[in-house]
């Protein structure tokens, strides 16, 4: 079994406590299919969508365009569900940060970074990730699932009864943007994140348009196709290294998808022009990957793809066996890069006060029980013989 599949084996129940099953996260034809089963009309689906992806409703009550009977037989059968708000952190920027709980007790971590025309959530795909990659946090956390379309669609859905955005507002929205960049590999869980995807895309409903989601990965290779041709986001990727030699020691999955294959891939991807690009995210490391020979070997390597660079600055967390670039190492690379006509490449680090940053989700140490240690050495075995295979 692979990583990622070992990793759905421990989705969530999609009842409540109650035995009511969750409506959200459901595709428009499990939707109609459900109100099949329940005896009530295809049709229902579609009201029942609007109330939930436009007006932002839990309660069957409010739903005033549905017969009282068929609201009250909804609401015995079925749930609106939200995961429960652990912590709601606000930082001195303005960066909010929602600890969310999900039924089984896993936690995942949400972000809001408004900025002056737009707000980005930066959504989680994955309690955990199974991939180690050496600077960051979240491949130090060993318990790994995969969240379900449910969970990741409900994390939007929080964000906005907390941003007050129902229904969506035309203009001016304080979420306008969606980033799949929280805790995880989004494409190790590709199905859930593509059917969560197509739910906030939805015209009826969230409506947030696919040029305005990026989904970041780590280069899993032949999932990125199908991410294009599908979805049809933007993309970024991870680079963080320009050569194998170091991105094999840093991001183990270069062993099993090396640089070359992942550049082919980001060649191919579809829709790629000048107006849109793939974004090449670029962690710098103080005396690992930021000499101005790494800046000029990046700039050759991108040659030919419609590329953005983002230049992150490096956040530690206790006991990273790395430091950040120096400010004047990344000005140089950064100057470097400008020059061959990248603009804009240092992103500001926001959120610091909440552990905010990319890299630092969820950045509590997790205690583990005896079995699910066992059962995630397991996941992690797998993962590594699947990237030496
Ligand atoms: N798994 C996906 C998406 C989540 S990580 C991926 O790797 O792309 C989002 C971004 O934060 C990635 O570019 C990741 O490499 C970067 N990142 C991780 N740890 C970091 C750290 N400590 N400092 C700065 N960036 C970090
Ligand atoms: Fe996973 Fe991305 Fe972190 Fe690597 S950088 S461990 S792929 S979340």
């Amino acid at each position: 079994m692979s990583a990622s599949n070992h990793a759905a084996a421990f989705a969530l129940p999609a009842v409540d406590a109650d035995g009511r099953k969750n409506l959200v996260g459901l595709s428009r034809d499990e939707l109609e299919a459900e109100m099949l089963s329940a005896g009530l009309e295809k049709f229902r689906a579609r009201q029942l969508w609007h109330w939930i992806y436009h007006r932002g409703a839990t309660d069957f009550a409010v739903m005033t365009t549905l017969a009282k009977p068929v609201r009250e037989k909804l609401a015995e059968t079925y749930a609106v569900a939200r995961p429960t708000v652990v912590r709601d952190l606000k930082s001195v920027d303005g960066t909010r940060k929602w600890l969310l709980r999900m039924p089984d007790g896993q936690e995942v971590e949400s972000v809001h970074i408004p900025e002056e025309d737009r707000g980005t959530l930066c959504v989680s795909s994955q309690v955990g990730c199974t991939l180690t990659c050496r600077f960051c946090h979240t491949g130090t956390q060993r318990l790994v699932r995969n969240l379900d379309a449910s969970e990741i669609v409900a994390q939007v859905m929080l964000a906005r009864d907390a941003l007050g955005e129902w229904p969506a507002p035309p203009d001016g929205r304080m979420i306008s943007n969606i980033v799949m960049m929280g805790m995880g590999e989004p494409l190790f869980n590709y199905e859930n994140v593509a059917k969560a995807l197509k739910i906030v895309m939805d015209g009826d409903g969230i409506s947030i348009s696919k040029r305005r989601i990026t989904l970041s990965t780590s280069g899993v290779v032949p999932a990125m196709k199908r991410c294009g041709e599908e979805l049809n986001v933007n993309l970024a990727v991870s680079l963080h290294a320009v050569t194998d030699e170091l991105r094999d020691l840093i991001m183990p999955i270069n062993r099993k998808y090396p640089l070359k294959e992942l550049m082919d891939a980001c060649r191919t991807y579809p829709g790629l022009n000048n107006a849109r690009r793939i974004t090449f995210e670029y962690v710098m490391l103080k005396g690992v990957n930021d000499s101005p020979a790494d800046a000029r070997a990046l700039v050759k390597l991108l040659e030919g793809i419609p590329s953005k660079i983002n230049l992150i600055p490096f956040n530690p967390w206790p006991g990273a066996p790395y430091e950040r670039s120096t400010d004047r190492a990344i000005q140089v690379f950064g100057d470097i890069v400008n020059n061959a006509g990248y603009a804009s490449p240092v992103r500001t680090t926001r959120g610091e006060d909440i552990m905010a940053a990319c890299g630092q989700l969820k950045s509590a140490s997790v205690r583990l029980s005896a079995a699910d240690r066992a059962a995630i050495e397991k996941v992690l075995a797998e993962k590594d013989a699947a990237l030496a295979g």
